[in-house]
């Protein structure tokens, strides 16, 4: 996470305020977090030994309602990027109507180093360090970058332990067993493709001739390119942190993750039909990845990835941003000038935090929400969202991602005041 990144989110949150016309008071509040938590986790590793993680908690602002957002594993979290990421919490929570403000948190850790039980130690741990300050009406985290299900559980058990009875609406993304919802897990990918959907409605695509790359093969790449796949649209080429595969005749991504799966990376996975065999596909790298000629380009990886030394390079029609920050501020003004489109993160991704608000209240209520409802509910308000924003980015000839902000950030601003 480069520190330039909570500058960026600084400085975009700053124009719009502008645009708004924002009194001075309202930005002081709102561009630093209200509170950042930085904390050690000391650890019992397998070996007996001690070792000592660093987490953040950043809590921006809570004016609609208690934060909300995720916790990231992850060697590259840094305060600055969680910072970063809390302020976009806040502005999606807004932008598609929940009654949330803006969290996020991290560990500075590649969880793939450690076993099973450390990391049910770690993510105790970290639960042990921000347990004051949070709970199902002030704080409730969520899976993010490298984290699930499972260490949801653990966290959720610890704070009920600590605060000595059951509450599974301190967290979301919960296993169901545990008053998790179902669809949780797909919700950010499945998001991305109701977008994918109304873009298509909008400039005639049909799927079957439309071509996609996606950028990430982690839980929203892959459900993206799942829900995608399924609606009929080509998906050419995917890629994960160490390079792609790319499948001119188009690629099936249940078929590609099970490869994946047996062979630990997508790297010759080169699955087309029902069938995966190494004459289909070659492979490329991240870099060609996002310059490929291409309708849709799905960056569903990392923030930044987008820059202005690509941006002059890339050459799809629309850009679905599933990762959170993909797109630099100069790159946008490089695409809008090209006439690229792109649906920002803070639209394009808000399924997961959607779904998450359905389980918070199936939590609280403990009464269980059937798939089909929260599908058709999510669809519901990412649709009006999407419509909203367009509307304004036509009438005030604006791009969407400023018309986005600017609908989420006058929501704040009013709430505030
Ligand atoms: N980590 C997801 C996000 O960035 C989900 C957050 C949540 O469900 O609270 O939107």
């Amino acid at each position: 996470m480069p520190e330039k990144f909570f500058l960026q989110t600084q400085k975009q949150f700053k124009k719009i305020a502008k645009f708004l016309n924002l009194e001075s008071e309202i930005i002081q509040q709102l561009k630093e977090p209200q509170r950042i938590l930085k904390f050690q986790i000391p650890v019992r590793m397998d070996n007996g030994k001690i070792k000592v993680f660093f987490g953040f908690r950043s809590q921006h602002n809570n004016s609609l309602g208690p934060y909300k957002g995720g916790i990231r594993y992850h060697p590259n979290v840094s305060e600055d990027g969680i910072k970063a990421l809390s302020m976009l919490m806040t502005w999606k929570c807004s932008l598609v109507g929940l009654p949330f403000g803006g969290g996020k948190g991290g560990v500075i850790i590649n969880p793939l180093e450690l076993s099973k039980n450390e990391l049910e130690r770690l993510s105790r741990g970290y639960v042990n360090k921000v347990f004051p300050l949070i709970g199902p009406d002030i704080d409730i985290p969520a899976p993010d970058v490298n984290t699930n299900a499972q260490i949801m559980a653990w966290m959720d058990d610890e704070y009920s332990k600590l605060k000595g009875k059951d509450l599974p609406a301190a967290f979301t993304g919960k296993p169901l067993e545990m008053w998790g919802i179902k669809g949780r897990e797909e919700a950010t990918g499945y998001g991305g493709v109701i977008i994918l959907e109304k873009l298509s409605k909008i400039f005639d695509l049909k799927p079957e001739k439309t071509t996609l790359v996606i950028q990430g093969f982690g839980n929203v790449g892959y459900y993206f390119a799942r829900f995608a796949f399924k609606k009929g649209f080509k998906i050419i080429a995917i890629s994960e942190a160490e390079g792609g595969i790319y499948v001119s005749k188009g690629l099936n991504p249940e078929k590609t993750l099970k490869c994946k799966e047996v062979k630990g990376k997508i790297a010759g996975c080169y699955c087309a039909g029902s069938v995966c065999d190494t004459s289909f596909g070659e492979k490329i790298t991240n870099k060609e990845l996002l310059q490929m000629p291409v309708d849709v380009l799905v960056p569903a990886a990392v923030e930044n990835v987008i820059t202005k030394e690509n941006a002059p390079k890339i050459k799809a029609k629309y850009i679905i941003e599933m990762a959170n920050g993909p797109v630099t501020p100069e790159a946008l003004s490089i695409l809008n000038k090209r006439k690229v489109l792109s649906v920002p993160d803070i639209l394009a991704n808000a399924g997961g935090v959607v779904v998450s608000y359905f389980e918070w209240l199936q939590s609280k209520e403990k009464k269980k929400w059937k798939k089909r409802k929260v599908l058709e509910e999510l669809s519901a308000i990412l649709g009006k969202a999407f419509d909203k924003v367009r509307d304004l980015s036509q009438r005030e000839k604006i791009s969407l991602r400023k018309a986005a902000y600017f609908i989420a950030i006058n929501k704040v601003a009013k709430a505030i005041k």
